[in-house]
């Protein structure tokens, strides 16, 4: 009898894992026992759901079980092989075509009797599966009652060979402790682990699985909340997190200074914040407002509530733009409230930037904006007491942590635009507090969003046109930069440092995979485009050229011509994303509107609208694909970043979610941030509880979980002890 394997020993102790095999299920990330039976199914055939051939509806999952009576191997293209066989039953002809799949030719004959699991199409005059889940059946079986879990697979280790595996490491893994404490499962009515694991890989009903997911999405979220509390318990361990001063003579000045009243909602996150900067615990805080909404005000207070104390912050942001911008926009404000601040970003030359160094670390600098460049070691300000992360989900784990490293245990405040509901920020960030600023200051309904196909643009520029010759401006946004101005930057070559953040980048959780996405027309690229508009469709206003290959100082003057209203239109990549805001602009038009992500898309419109006039959207896509035409129709129904993320959402594969720039991401295999947000909220609550009761989670009751969560993330150095 083979001894009971660990979950964490090598998947290659697991009964017919042959090293090869190993090899080749490491490419799928699955190295350990462990790693196996949480590799679970992506989905479920259901072979008791059958039809024949004759009942069976179009557009419908069905199982279809008959003999099989020709087989024949096709191949249209060099290297593309099919196999078509046609199965009948008494009742009718079923033609299946199977792609890349010769070995079928070996296994299937003429006469046996098989089972054919898919969705089934009508196309040619024959009832047909492509590429269906196939089972030959023996003399006696018939597929009935069975449900096959069909896992996530490679070209060395099929579906089912998958499920083999699977079968034997839960065969070897008996007697497996469970660590979700009795009082928990109970509370939720879980089943154990071992019976979910089962249960989940080979479940005898729908409803089993799913009663295995739900125990295994609790298990994750639970164990992903105590490692994020703990994570930042340890962070203020051994050091003095300041109690601020905020009701001093500086943030008195800025309330003052504003040239405007805040709204309510930003009064009340301001007042938020500033509690949790006045608690002498170390805040950690996340100031969430849809794009346009004031935030950077809100955080200015807590930047003089800094300065009052006597105490410096750092406010990092992730573009050079975004950076000079805020010095501009707040920089006249903090200036009124006796605030010092300066400026720092990659591009600052050496000398002032030595001379920045020397100036905060001798303490004068009271508040230093700035991008990645904060983030070197020659940036010491000796008494930090709070950072500011704008746009912080452009930020890595790391940079963050980095940044919270340059002081003994600052407080945190992160500004996001980012329409995150609140079960995806619990589900992230844990034991963070959070302030939600829903309106614009400026009244919201005044920015419509149109969708056109690319060959009816002509709208999009005869209202780009009316707005031009109103005095106002335009944006238009493509999603590539052209080809001659890559080639040109890589002749530059590494003279010139790039912030990593601001060439386009995949959105961290928005990306929808849908490979009709990626055909179509070519991008259009930015400055084939500028070219083409001057002389064509803008030849009478100036269009100016902006994205994220330029030198940093040509950046600055075209944003500034821009600005200025030298030039009315800007031709920009996605570095105009990120808080530019030029309260003029009213109108934007975005070229191949469906390479982008909704929330970047969301994004992007949130630069028009930020005056007191009427704001339109024109979104121009060539796309096809209904899909990708269908999220597009979603900005047209709703302005509301909040509601367009839940719908982004629910569109999403689970583990699709999480991006993988958030840690713990990994380690959460099942969750899914909308179906699941009452179990997220239950384990926040929970996990929040257990720490309280038992912070070291020492007790016999949780030792079990102690020793899970350092196992379910390794990387973390917090989860120590237990
Ligand atoms: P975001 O939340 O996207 O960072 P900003 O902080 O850039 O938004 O603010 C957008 C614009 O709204 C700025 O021009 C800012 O000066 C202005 N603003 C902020 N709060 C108010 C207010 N209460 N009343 C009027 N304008 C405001
Ligand atoms: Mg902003």
């Amino acid at each position: 009898m083979a001894a009971t394997l660990a979950l964490d020993e090598p998947v290659g102790r697991v009964r017919l894992v042959s090293p090869g095999r190993a090899r080749a299920l490491e490419g799928l990330g699955i190295r350990t026992v462990r790693d196996l039976v949480s590799h679970y199914p992506r989905r479920y055939i259901d072979l008791s759901r059958k039809e024949t051939v004759a009942s069976a509806a179009i557009g419908q999952q069905c199982t279809v079980e008959g003999a099989v009576h020709e087989i024949k191997l096709k191949r249209p293209k060099p290297r593309l092989s099919l196999v078509e066989l046609s199965v009948v039953d008494g009742t009718g002809v079923l033609v299946v075509t199977c792609f890349r799949q010769p070995w079928l030719m070996d296994q299937v004959k003429p006469g046996m009797r098989i089972a054919v699991a898919g969705k089934l199409e009508f196309n040619y005059g024959f009832k047909r599966m492509t590429n269906p889940y196939l089972e030959v059946l023996g003399d006696e079986q018939a597929a009935e009652g069975m449900i096959i879990p069909v896992h996530p697979a490679c070209e060395k280790v099929s579906p089912a060979w998958m499920r083999r595996l699977v079968g034997n490491a839960l065969a070897a893994c008996t007697g497996m402790y469970d660590p979700l404490p009795l009082e928990l499962r109970a509370k939720y009515r879980l089943m154990s682990r071992q019976r979910a694991l089962m249960s989940i890989h080979f479940p005898q009903s729908a409803a089993e699985a799913a009663e295995a997911r739900r125990r295994l999405v609790y298990e994750e979220l639970l164990l992903l909340e105590i490692m994020l509390m703990r994570e930042e318990r340890g962070r203020a361990q051994g050091c003095t997190p300041t109690a601020h001063i905020v009701d001093g003579p500086r943030v008195r000045a800025l309330a003052a200074a504003l040239p405007f009243e805040l709204t309510d909602e930003q009064k009340a996150a301001r007042d938020e914040i500033l509690g949790q900067l006045a608690d002498p615990r170390a805040a950690n805080h996340l100031l969430l407002g849809d794009v346009g909404t004031g935030k950077t005000v809100v955080a200015a207070f807590a930047l003089a509530a800094a300065a009052d104390t006597g105490s410096q912050a750092l406010f990092m942001v992730p573009t050079e733009v975004l950076a000079r911008q805020h010095g501009a926009s707040l920089g006249p404000l903090l200036d009124a409230a006796g605030i010092s601040w300066e400026v720092l970003t990659g591009s600052t030359p050496a000398s002032e930037r030595a001379a920045l160094a020397e100036r905060t670390a001798a303490g004068e600098v009271d508040v230093m904006i700035g991008t990645h460049a904060l983030l070197e070691d020659d940036v010491a300000p000796p008494r930090l007491s709070l950072v500011v992360v704008d746009e912080q989900q452009r930020f890595g784990v790391e940079q963050r942590a980095r940044l919270l490293a340059k002081g003994g245990a600052p407080d945190a405040l992160y500004l996001t635009a980012t329409p995150i509901p609140r079960s995806l920020a619990l589900a992230l960030y844990g034991g963070l507090t959070l302030s939600y600023i829903r309106r614009r200051p400026h009244g919201a309904a005044r920015r419509t969003t149109s969708v056109h196909r690319k060959t009816e643009r002509g709208r999009a520029y005869d209202a780009a046109r009316a707005a031009l010759k109103r005095g106002e401006q335009v944006y238009v946004v493509c999603p590539l930069v052209g080809k001659d101005a890559e080639e040109r930057d890589e002749k530059a070559g590494a003279t010139r440092r790039r912030e990593p953040d601001e060439e386009a980048y995949e959105y961290a959780a928005i990306s929808i995979e849908d490979e009709s996405d990626l055909l179509g027309d070519d991008a259009a690229a930015a400055k084939r485009e500028a070219a083409s508009l001057q002389g064509g469709v803008f030849a009478d206003w100036r269009v100016e050229l902006l994205h994220g290959r330029m030198g940093s100082h040509e950046k600055q003057q075209a944003m500034r011509r821009f600005r200025e209203g030298e030039a009315q239109v800007l031709v920009a990549t996605t570095v105009i994303e990120v808080g530019i805001d030029v309260p003029n602009a009213t109108v934007m038009i975005v070229e191949d509107a469906d390479r982008f992500g909704l929330a970047q898309l969301h994004q992007l419109r949130g630069r028009v609208g930020r005056g007191g006039k009427p704001a339109e959207v024109h979104l121009v896509s060539a796309s096809r694909s209904e899909v990708a035409l269908a999220r597009l129709t979603a900005m047209e129904r709703t302005d509301d970043g909040f509601e367009l993320a839940e719908y982004d959402l629910s569109l999403r594969r689970e583990g699709d979610i999480l991006g993988n720039r958030q840690h713990g991401a990994s380690a959460l295999k099942l969750v899914n941030v909308v179906r699941d947000s009452a179990f997220i909220e239950a384990a926040h609550a929970d996990a929040a509880a257990l720490l309280e009761a038992d912070p070291a989670l020492v007790m016999p009751a949780h030792r079990a979980l102690a020793r899970e969560a350092r196992r379910a993330f390794p990387d973390d150095r917090a989860v120590e002890g237990g």
